[in-house]
């Protein structure tokens, strides 16, 4: 078996930890490109979302690169996900390409259906259950750390004195978690890199937007889909945060140790306006959008795939939320045609809004109006 999984944000790093735990071979999926996305599109539907495009890209290239197992997640609930390992299976045999899919599903749907599927990929020769376990924990405890890594990241780009030092030590500290496999190792490999990040040198004085980002995960954790948009913000100087990480979906029993507000927090949040699942990360969307609001913050970005439906619905809400909370909601969809230059527009005219907001309430407030 020469294993393949699709890429998204800090997955691949993970996935290369998984593979020399178990001993896996694995071939790494290539980053995406225009060729990937020139693939997808042509073998999908053309009203599919973005991410089952690219991700059938990103298969095409894999397998031509060696792989035969081709890994994917399961789902159900509202949103299409739960059938696009079927439908991308079928797509890839009609084009004629020879592999084995082995679909994961979440522990939600079944526990049962998800270990059966695990022990596919390892078997009891290579883990005993409690060393399945063991190792599963420690891989998602460093999982954690590379997204708090990321979280901080964002936190201090907007500040730096130096410009690309954040980006200068995060990956020094990625390198630094990369060889961590116990957990001891772990612990300290996340203490040192935590402590790289924070010897950046910052200038906290320094007047900044405090900018959330919301939407459908694949299109929030890819930079190549969402133009970067965390280092683009942090170098105009926007202290930026994400509501999304692959730790806080993966995570047992509803905890989100990255965003730190867990699932029946976010879903109380968005109680006022939405008070059920949408499917996909619709309600996290709303929610994180009204928890940003309340936290003070000066814009909220939101991504999703055109025609993605929980982010479609989220979207309409998202209008209420920002015009009841007076928080600057952007909505972006984000497809195969969308462009840079006019996803950059959009940007500044949300920091240039968010910024005469800021100003209107110091104004009012050096004038002791009560906004
Ligand atoms: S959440 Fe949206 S983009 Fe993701 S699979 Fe579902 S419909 Fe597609």
């Amino acid at each position: 078996m020469r294993l393949a999984v699709p890429r998204m944000g800090n997955l691949a790093l993970i996935i290369r930890d998984l593979a020399v735990r178990f001993d896996l071979d694995y071939v790494e999926t290539p980053p995406f490109s225009e060729n990937t996305v020139r693939i997808g599109a042509a073998l999908a539907p053309e009203f599919a979302c973005l991410p089952l495009k690219a991700v059938l890209g990103n298969f095409v290239e894999v397998v031509e690169n060696g792989a035969d197992t081709l890994v994917t997640s399961g789902g159900h609930g509202p949103c299409r996900f739960g059938y696009y390992s079927e439908i991308q299976r079928r797509i890839l045999e009609r084009e004629g390409v020879e592999f084995r899919m082995l679909v994961l599903e979440p522990i939600t749907t079944s526990l049962r259906a998800f270990y059966n599927s695990l022990r596919e990929l390892i078997p009891r020769e290579k883990a005993s259950l409690p060393a399945l376990f063991r190792e599963l924990k420690q891989a998602l405890d460093k999982m954690v750390a590379f997204d708090v890594l990321d979280k901080r990241a964002m936190a201090l780009r907007g500040l730096e004195v130096v410009p690309g030092a954040v980006d200068a030590a995060l990956a020094e500290a990625r390198g630094m978690m990369i060889g961590a496999f116990t957990a001891k190792e772990i612990r300290e490999a996340r203490c040192e890199a935590e402590a790289r990040l924070r010897g950046v040198r910052v200038d906290t004085s320094r007047s900044h937007l405090k900018i959330g980002i919301v939407g459908e995960i694949f299109v929030v954790l890819e930079p190549f889909f969402n133009f970067d948009i965390e280092r683009w913000l942090g170098r105009r100087g926007a202290v930026v945060e994400r509501a999304t990480s692959i730790s806080d979906r993966i995570y047992p029993r509803g905890r989100h140790p990255v965003f730190g507000y867990d699932e029946d927090s976010v879903a109380a949040a968005a109680r006022p306006f939405l008070n059920h699942k949408i499917g996909g990360d619709g309600l996290l969307s709303v929610g994180a959008t009204v928890i940003y609001a309340r936290r003070g913050f000066d814009a909220v970005v939101h991504l999703l795939p055109f025609t993605c439906m929980p982010e479609v619905i989220a979207k309409g809400i998202l209008g209420r939320v920002s015009s009841e909370s007076g928080l600057p909601v952007l909505s972006l969809s984000i497809d195969e045609q969308t462009g840079r230059a006019g996803v950059e527009t959009r940007l500044e005219a949300l920091m240039d809004l968010a910024w005469s907001n800021r100003r209107a309430k110091e104004r009012s407030a050096e004038m002791g109006v009560v906004r």
